[in-house]
């Protein structure tokens, strides 16, 4: 059996790996477009970001390191957010005016991999990432596999909720 630690640890190296993974295909490609304040991503999700219960964790503590002001801000609209029907969705942790994730070294495995990892059947997904590719090539990416790195994350992460069900059951464990 997994203990905790050893779920944290397994989750931190997932983790590293996609930070490499992200800085070689970046650091390499003078033309590829992922830079801080590029939030278009961030305000076009298909759905309230789902979670395992481990990388949820994880971002709590991102949370408990912001000023309390702002995060009463995130919890409004992460109320907003689990009434809302229309989609694409605005991530609550985004900061709007910079354009800058709130919790960037806490993020999940999703916005860490979001157009540096690719499907078994071949999504790249972001769309100004597909038109640079399609300008410049991508015979020398090594992409990194977004479905094993899911698996990856599953495996030890308990189970997974979408992020406002997460500030639901953070909210019941509050005094
Ligand atoms: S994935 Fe696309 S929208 Fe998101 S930061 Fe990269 S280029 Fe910008
Ligand atoms: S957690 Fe951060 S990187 Fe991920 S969608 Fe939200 S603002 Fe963007």
């Amino acid at each position: 059996m997994t203990t905790p630690d050893e779920a944290r640890r397994a989750l931190e190296a997932i983790y590293a790996r996609v930070e490499a993974r992200a800085a070689d295909i970046s650091g390499s490609h003078d033309w590829w477009p992922c830079r801080r304040g590029c939030d278009h991503c961030c305000r076009h999700l298909a759905a309230p970001l789902p979670i395992t219960q481990l990388e949820w964790r994880y971002l709590e503590e991102g949370l408990q390191q912001l000023p309390p002001e702002t995060l009463a801000e995130i919890r409004e609209r992460v109320d907003a957010l689990s009434r809302q029907e229309a989609r694409p969705y605005t991530c609550p942790l985004l900061d709007r005016k910079t354009g800058a994730c709130g919790v960037y070294a806490h993020r999940p495995l999703s916005c860490r991999s979001y157009g540096f990892a690719a499907t078994r059947d071949g999504g790249l997904f972001c769309h100004f990432i597909l038109d640079l590719v399609g300008k410049h090539g991508d015979a020398d990416i090594v992409w990194a596999n977004q479905d094993a790195l899911e698996d990856a994350v599953a495996r030890p992460g308990g189970p997974t909720r979408p992020l406002f069900e997460w500030f639901a059951e953070l909210k019941r464990r509050e005094p």
